[in-house]
Formats: C-alpha cells, structure tokens, sequence
C-alpha cells in the first residue's frame, strides 16, 4: 500500500510536468515550431557498473561498454550497418538524429573521469522500482541528471531487459538501466541464441528518455491510442521477435506496422530506425526539459533559452498551445491517466509474481 501510496503522490507532479512537455512535443510535431539545432550534439554519459560481489561477470568490461557506446553512435546517426533492410517505402522516413554519446570525461568535481563508476552489491538483483539509483538500495547515485546522461548497468529481476525515465522524472530518477546481458555486443552479452546482443535496449531505453513512446501507442492491443508522432502508422500493439513485412494491424495496409523501428518490441536484429517525426519530439525534448545539454554544448543560439531552465520553456509552451489543441491535451491527459494505472498495476503484478508480456519469451523492455 506504501508503495502504491507513493506512486500516486510521485506521479500528482510528475503528470504535470508531463503536460507541459507533451505541449512543446506537440507544437514541434504539427511544425508550428521548429528546431533550431545545428550540428551534432554529444551528450556526456556516465556508466554506472553495480554487479553482485558473487558473480564477478555482472562486472562487465570497458570493452563492452564502449560497444554499447558504438551501437548508439550508429543508431542515432543513421550509421548502423542494418538500416539498408529498411523496408523501402519507409527509408525516406529514416532519420540522422545528429545526437551522439560518449563516455563523460570529466566528474561532476571538475576531475578527470573515465566514465565508468562501479559499484559491488549484496543485492542478487534489481526491479523497475529505482533501487540500482541509490547507494542507501545497494545502487549507485546518479550523477547531476542535468549534466549527464545516467546509465545503470545490472542484473535485473523478472525478464526485464531496461526501463528508462521520461523527462519530467526527479532528478534522482532519471536515466536509463539495462540489463548487463542486454548491454553492448560482447562480454555477458555475447552468448548463443541472445536475441538482445546488438545493443539496442540501450538505443530503446534512449528513445524513452528523449521523450520517444512506444510506436504501437501503449494501449494493449487497441488502435485508440498512438505515439504522438506523425509518420508511423498507427499499429495495434507491440510486435516480437522477427515479423515479416508488411504486418498489417489497425487498418494500416499496404504497409503495416512499422516493427522495425527502435521503439517497437522486436528482437535486436530486427529493428534499424528512428523516423524524423520521432527526430522532432527529440529535438522538442532537447530544446525544452533537456535543453541543459545544449546550453553545455556550447551552442550559442540556444544557450540563453536553456539556461533560463524549463520553468520559461513552460510558459513558452503554454504560448504556443492554441484553443484547437485542448481537446488533445485532454486526451494526453486521459493517457496519462492510463500510463499512471498501468504503473500501478505493473507494481501489483510485481508483488504478486504474476507473469506479464515478454517475459514468456525472456525479455521486457519497458
Ligand atoms: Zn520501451
């Protein structure tokens, strides 16, 4: 009941900074607003390592990270070696994100860093509920959230493979974990019949915490609800494994569900693109809640507006949000609603050991 308790108080604030974000996403989505970003932007990331003292594996490699860290500046770049099995109605969509990752050089002192904090547990493992963030839970403690982008890496319980935080999260929250087994290319990720070791729960759990949803929308099977972006095509629910195109849900033929984008729930060898519309909630998320890794980047045009914070990127949002919008909003709220409950009823299921989505086939991606 605690923890049900607090979720509900947690989640007061965290749908009204949610509201706020979705109203930005949405001015850049219907291009009423536009990116002003130039470049590539490099966001600093350090790599949080907690392994259990008895299983010295779960201590993974400096090779394995930066295989991660390859995977990702391939992925967000549209460089990855897999994009030409795009089916071809979809490759104009395909989008350079021009946002690249690499190990933080420098601490949250000032001191030169390597970018990798490890951390030995007595814990066997850790759930969705945020306890590898904290070394008072046998975790790790973030680095400054506006600074660095947090990456925990771990053994986690119940199938999960990662889970990430929207912005709009507490700072202590935010970030994304992985599962040790689903994090990079080699190392604890390279054994046989592993269909998550090219690295991309990582380029998934990104997604999230740029402000990316789920392209089959989140409501379990129906085709009312959608991922706020407007070149995938509306599709019924999450599809696993390796389907075959076209995959036709939701009346969305010829071409189907778009399951080879990184926001699906497809093996790791068969997902290879963000699209632009999913670039333009990026770009909404960096030029608004994220936009303290602009300002860092040194990039003069957007400096002021982001060191000014989100408080003034809120009320610029709100500007932009005309009357024909409301009725969109209240939806997002109606959604928020239901991703709240679903939050809820993914704690039940926990507490109650219940099996749930992918982990009959070994994986949950949040
Ligand atoms: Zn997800």
């Amino acid at each position: 009941m605690l923890v049900h308790r607090e979720l509900l108080n947690a989640s007061m604030t965290y749908r009204a900074q949610r509201s706020v974000i979705e109203n930005r996403a949405l001015q850049y989505e219907l291009g009423r607003r536009t990116s002003a970003r130039r470049g590539v932007i490099t966001i600093p990331v350090v790599v949080h390592v907690v392994s259990n003292r008895n299983h010295p594996e779960q201590d993974i490699s400096e090779e394995q990270i930066r295989s991660q860290f390859t995977v990702l500046n391939q992925d967000f770049r549209a460089a990855n070696p897999d994009v030409d099995k795009v089916p071809d109605v979809w490759k104009p969509l395909v989008a350079d994100t021009r946002i690249e990752f690499r190990l933080a050089t420098q601490d949250p002192n000032g001191d030169p860093t390597d970018g990798i904090v490890r951390v030995v547990t007595d814990r066997t493992g850790f759930d969705h509920r945020h306890g590898v963030k904290s070394s008072a839970t046998g975790g790790s403690d973030p680095w400054p959230s506006d600074q660095y982008l947090n990456m925990w890496v771990c053994q986690l319980t119940g199938g999960l493979l990662g889970y990430a935080a929207f912005p709009g999260q507490p700072p202590h929250l935010d970030g994304v974990v992985i599962l040790h087994s689903a994090f990079g290319t080699t190392g604890t990720a390279d054994f046989p019949g592993n269909p998550f070791n090219g690295g991309r729960t990582a380029t998934h759990e990104i997604g999230h915490w740029l402000n990316l949803f789920h392209v089959w929308g989140d409501d379990d099977g129906a085709c009312t609800s959608d991922d706020k972006v407007v070149d995938t095509p509306n599709q019924a629910d999450a599809n696993t494994g390796m389907p075959r195109f076209p995959r036709i849900t939701c009346n969305n033929g010829p071409n189907g569900d778009m399951f080879v984008n990184y926001m699906d729930y497809t093996d790791d060898a068969g997902m290879f693109m963000f699209t632009k519309g999913q670039l333009a909630r990026m770009n909404a998320c960096l030029e608004g809640p994220r936009a303290s890794f602009l300002a860092a980047a040194a990039m003069p045009a957007l400096a002021q507006e982001a060191t000014v914070g989100s408080a003034a990127g809120a009320e610029a949002a709100e500007k932009f949000v005309s009357d024909g919008d409301v009725e969109r909003l209240l939806h997002d709220s109606e959604r928020l609603t239901v991703e709240v409950l679903n939050d809820i009823r993914a704690v039940l299921d926990t507490v109650a050991g219940r099996p749930r989505g992918r982990e009959a086939r070994g994986g949950v991606r949040r």
